[in-house]
């Protein structure tokens, strides 16, 4: 896809102050340091477009980013969700994660699907097994993403990979190894975000 501009449009923490357009929307998630803006930010090859997210005692927001707002129909939301499990996070935060992003996945009318991402040197925690049940069972598409790839041999990657497609039910084509210090990863996440947004 080609990218002409990107502008981050606003945060929001509830569906009053999410934006009003109805563009093909795509959000990510994962746990706090993950490289969810890495990978955003290698997706739309910019450096520092998207923050790193959660900071430790920070009110989390759901931000929303517009690619191409200035070309009809090839306009293209994509929205951080907060990253989660920051042990740091005081409970008070981490119990607002929850409903602010089931609101917005029950809400948000335009959003197409979910890229959730882990680290590829954890295995899949609780969170993200309930989320992509839960995911699941509201017919949400969701692409799983192992994140920061270069971090191991070939080797290690392919069973790191084969751990996440028993726990999640998948086959090796359903989840991708992405890393942003070297690409790899990079178009396969875009080719299903086309799909997914039916250009
Ligand atoms: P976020 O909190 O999920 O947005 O994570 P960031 O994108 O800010 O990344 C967290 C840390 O992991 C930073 O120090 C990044 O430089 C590092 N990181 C992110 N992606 C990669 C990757 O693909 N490879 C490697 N080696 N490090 C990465």
């Amino acid at each position: 896809m080609k990218i002409r501009t990107v502008e981050f449009i606003k945060s929001a923490v509830k569906p009053a102050q999410y934006p009003e357009y109805d563009f093909p929307e795509i959000a990510f998630a994962g746990r706090s340091n993950v490289g969810k803006s890495s990978l955003i930010n290698t997706l739309i090859n910019r450096k520092d477009m998207v923050k790193t997210s959660s900071r430790p005692g920070c009110t989390q927001l759901i931000n929303f980013f517009l690619i191409n707002g200035d070309v009809p129909q090839r306009e293209l939301s994509m929205v951080d969700l907060p990253g989660y499990g920051y042990a740091k996070v005081s409970k008070k935060i981490r119990a607002q994660w929850q409903p602010m992003v089931e609101t917005y996945v029950g809400t948000r009318n335009n959003l197409l699907g979910l890229i959730l991402l882990m680290d590829i040197r954890r295995d899949p925690g609780k969170e993200e097994l309930d989320m992509v049940r839960w995911l699941e069972s509201k017919r949400m598409p969701c692409l799983l993403v192992l994140t920061k790839a270069d971090k191991l041999s070939k080797t290690k990657q392919l069973k790191q990979l084969d751990a996440a497609c028993t726990a999640f039910n998948r086959e090796r084509n359903g989840i991708v190894l992405f890393s942003a210090k070297t690409r790899q990863g990079r178009q396969t996440i875009w080719d299903e975000i086309h799909s997914l947004i039916d250009w």
